[in-house]
């Protein structure tokens, strides 16, 4: 299987190749040539499969120059009933990302599909996990090594520290903004006390944070010299590793391939849902796929009118669901590919137009940049949005009809998903996140805390890791310098 950017820069590569890297050169993002299709004996034989197993079968076909035993034993080590323990009845760690009906009735059924049983509590341990141990197999083949560098206001960071810990080969060097993360959150990453792990707590805000990571990632010597890299969104194999659980969740919820199911998804980066559209384009059936988002509606206004306006840092807003609080959509151009038919030209023109004048338009009207968006309904795209007041309404809503806590990004996509509902088509939703994690406002909703899974009861009085820095970004390079020793 073969890779080529969105943008058409023509070298190919393969799954090792695009694994380390981010953005192909040409600034676009990565995609197979083709979509492997998946049969509908395929689909049969799967529905009788472990996680692990399932995972082997949909990778293999990606990673297709990684020898098919090695895959194997990375994907069994990587979804362990032990790695995903975090569930609330011991009989479903196995499942690994196990489903629930909420209600079967009222309209359509609802069902909620768990992806935050793993480590960080939150859905990114899913692909960061796997990413973790495709690093390490694939650095200590190559006999190198890599150090990543990245910013983080929350989940990220910690998902990508808890799956780089202790590996072979790998550093990770994470910038958060000193004390303005949660005590959850701050002491989840700054009690790990692996040695390959850097905490930089940085006098400053989120945005600092970012503006020293691009420092560093723009001075190119420096780069190389420290073999820097990153596992931000836009990484291919994460989106690869999120494919198994739509089609998981597709095989648990239906009994034959005659049957469709819908997703709806709490979407910030467009990574998560961009899964989905793969999983539907390899021929999975899935009726609609169903964008939720917070007050930072990017995403929904691009499916409800076809207009693409990226926000400004002014107009990005800090919400109660903060992991979904993004100016542009980073994933978002690997659908406006299939969506243009794969015209890389024009993809390449429009992204171009998204930095000179924040954004396009392809609703067809007199002016715009296209007509496309007539086409999306194709594709299965719908939308929602959820604000503050729903999301309190909705997880007062869950305790109380299907008692169960669910978490402030849960709880956006259960309030669209309840708006998108179909007689006879199961609704499944993503759940991103465990309550635990945005306590502050579980107690705003229902007055109580957040129960929290056993081991994390009194995580902030752990022992702390982490130093402070200015955000200066002389000293930053120093620091890293003095730890790789490169
Ligand atoms: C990252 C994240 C999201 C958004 O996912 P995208 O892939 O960026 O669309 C939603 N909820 C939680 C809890 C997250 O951590």
């Amino acid at each position: 299987m073969q890779y080529a950017s969105t943008r058409g820069h023509t070298a190919s590569q393969n799954f090792s190749e695009i694994l380390l890297g981010g953005l192909a050169p040409d600034g676009g993002l990565y995609l197979p040539v083709s979509y492997p299709q998946i049969s509908a004996d395929e689909l049969n034989i799967w529905r009788g499969l472990s996680y692990a197993q399932l995972a082997f079968e949909v990778l293999k076909k990606f990673a297709t120059d990684i020898p098919e035993a090695d895959l194997k034993s990375i994907v069994e080590r990587t979804y362990t009933a032990d790695v995903y323990c975090n569930v609330r009845k011991d009989e479903e760690a196995a499942q690994i990302t196990p489903l629930r009906v909420l209600q079967e009735d009222h309209g359509g059924k609802l069902i909620l599909q768990a992806l935050s049983n793993g480590p960080t509590l939150a859905f990114k341990d899913m692909a960061m996990q796997l990413l973790g141990n495709l690093f390490e197999y694939t650095l200590a083949r190559q006999h190198a090594e890599l150090n990543i560098f990245g910013a983080t206001s929350g989940d990220t960071g910690s998902a990508a520290e808890y799956a780089m810990r202790g590996k072979k080969g790998i550093r990770v060097f994470m910038l958060s903004p000193h004390r303005k993360m949660s005590a959850f959150q701050t002491a989840q990453m700054f009690s790990l006390q692996d040695p390959n792990i850097f905490n930089i707590a940085v006098e400053g805000v989120f945005d600092d944070c970012q503006d020293m990571v691009k420092a560093v990632s723009n001075d190119l010597e420096f780069k190389q010299r420290q073999k820097i890299g990153t596992v931000n969104s836009i990484n291919w194999a994460r989106v690869v590793a999120q494919v198994v659980y739509y089609i998981r969740g597709y095989l648990s919820a239906t009994t034959s391939n005659d049957q469709k199911v819908s997703f709806t998804v709490p979407s910030g980066n467009f990574g998560n849902i961009c899964a989905g559209h793969i999983a539907r384009m390899m021929g999975v059936p899935i009726h609609k796929l169903v964008v939720a988002t917070n007050e930072n509606d990017v995403l929904d206004e691009f499916f409800r009118t076809g207009v693409y306006r990226v926000r400004k840092s002014a107009e990005t807003w800090h919400t109660t669901s903060p992991s979904m609080d993004i100016s542009k959509a980073s994933n978002f151009e690997r659908f406006i590919f299939d969506l243009l038919g794969g015209d890389s030209a024009r993809v390449a023109a429009l992204f171009r137009k998204v930095e000179t004048e924040g954004g396009f338009d392809l609703s067809g009207k007199p002016g715009s940049d296209g007509d496309e968006f007539a086409k999306v309904a194709r594709f299965g795209f719908e939308s929602g949005k959820s604000v503050h007041t729903d999301r309190l309404q909705t997880i007062r809503h869950a305790e109380q009809k299907y008692g169960i806590t669910i978490d402030t990004h849960t709880a956006d996509g259960i309030k669209v998903a309840l708006e998108h509902l179909e007689a006879g088509v199961p609704m499944i939703v993503l759940e991103t996140a465990l309550p635990a994690k945005f306590n502050e406002t579980i107690r705003e909703a229902l007055e109580r805390d957040a129960q929290r899974p056993a081991g994390f009861e009194n995580i902030e009085a752990l022992p702390q890791r982490f130093v402070v820095m200015p955000a200066n970004v002389d000293q930053m390079k120093a620091y890293i310098a003095s730890n790789t020793g490169l």
